[in-house]
């Protein structure tokens, strides 16, 4: 009888043992027990199945730039699609992209070949998959915005959403309604543009970045969702919490809607960090902060 590792590991690059840290922009987590690289959609089928059947958990990453993970050891398998499941596809103005790709190298790619539309998205570090489970966004323009269909593993089954079945909203889309489903690839529409004039917006909206983010440390990006007419990082300064650190964890002094990673942070300070946040904002302005990070094996 084959054993679980040797049942999946013909399936992908498989490895054992990984700390979280190194697969999270915020770097931080405990260790993973196990990481697979599918080696492409039916191994992925394959691999999923596999779990299934040993009742072993697993949670597709893109690149970990959204996630908060526990310190704890996950018992589990980290499924990675970017290493092999990152294939794309010109025809026109018209992309068929998967979900591993990066969606900053898309940016630059659109842009080198005259497309626009994707410029928003060249400071967002996360995959295809990543940004479309978020409807990742900047300068009012989002996933949404641009993706015609995306192609999805559900129930056993590989389908196409169109954009409306994908219920984009803000930071949201059907996908976080349905943890079990995996995007595969997507289609995105873009238009027509000038190279030139498309680079220009991309540098001068990543000096901002520069400028007003603390992109020299470690974090998973804004940390908390803007409320209708109130944005986090303001009222995070009402309280008076901009600079302030737990251990390594600290809430920037650059953008307090980020919590920077000063070198050792743990999970378990950043999270009290939210929690006492999300507390005095509640006490003293009768606001739900929501988060935008998401915590993983807590
Ligand atoms: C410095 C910095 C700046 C950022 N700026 C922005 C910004 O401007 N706008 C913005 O919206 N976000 C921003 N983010 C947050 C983050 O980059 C986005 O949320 C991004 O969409 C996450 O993509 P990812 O591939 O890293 O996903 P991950 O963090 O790996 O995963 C996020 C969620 O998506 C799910 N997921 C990933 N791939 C798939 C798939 N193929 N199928 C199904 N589910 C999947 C995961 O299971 C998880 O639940 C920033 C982050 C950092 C660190």
């Amino acid at each position: 009888m084959e054993t679980f590792l040797q049942r999946i590991a013909q399936f992908g690059d498989l490895e054992q043992n990984v700390s979280l840290k190194s697969l999270t922009t915020f770097k931080v987590g405990g260790i993973a027990s196990y990481v697979i690289y599918p080696n492409d959609n039916f191994a992925l089928q394959a691999i999923i199945d596999i779990c299934k059947d040993s009742n072993m958990p697993y949670k597709v990453f893109g690149h970990g730039s959204n996630m908060l993970c526990s310190d704890k050891q996950y018992d589990g398998v980290i499924i990675k699609l970017n290493r092999k499941l990152n294939q794309v596809y010109f025809d026109g103005t018209e992309i068929v992209v998967q979900a591993g790709y990066s969606i900053v190298s898309l940016s630059y790619e659109c842009m080198k070949r005259s497309l626009s539309g994707l410029e928003f998205a060249s400071g967002i570090p996360g995959t295809i998959g990543g940004c479309i489970f978020m409807n990742a966004g900047a300068y009012k323009k989002s996933m949404g915005d641009i993706t015609k269909e995306v192609q999805v593993l559900k129930d056993g089954s590989v389908v196409w959403l169109s954009n409306e079945e994908c219920e984009f909203e803000y930071r949201s889309s059907i996908f976080q309604k349905h943890p079990d489903w995996i995007i595969l690839a997507a289609k995105i529409q873009l238009e027509p543009g000038e190279k030139d004039e498309i680079q220009a917006i991309m540098r001068e909206r990543q000096q901002r970045r520069f400028d007003t983010q603390p992109l020299d440390y470690p974090s998973a990006g804004s940390v908390f969702r803007n409320l209708d007419g109130y944005f986090a990082w303001q009222l995070i300064d009402k309280i008076g919490y901009r600079g302030t650190c737990y251990g390594d964890a600290c809430v920037s002094p650059k953008h307090s809607n980020f919590i920077i990673n000063n070198g050792n942070a743990k999970a378990e300070d950043i999270v009290k960090l939210i929690d006492d946040i999300q507390a005095k904002i509640k006490r003293e302005f009768d606001l739900d902060m929501i988060l935008e990070v998401e915590k993983f094996n807590w």
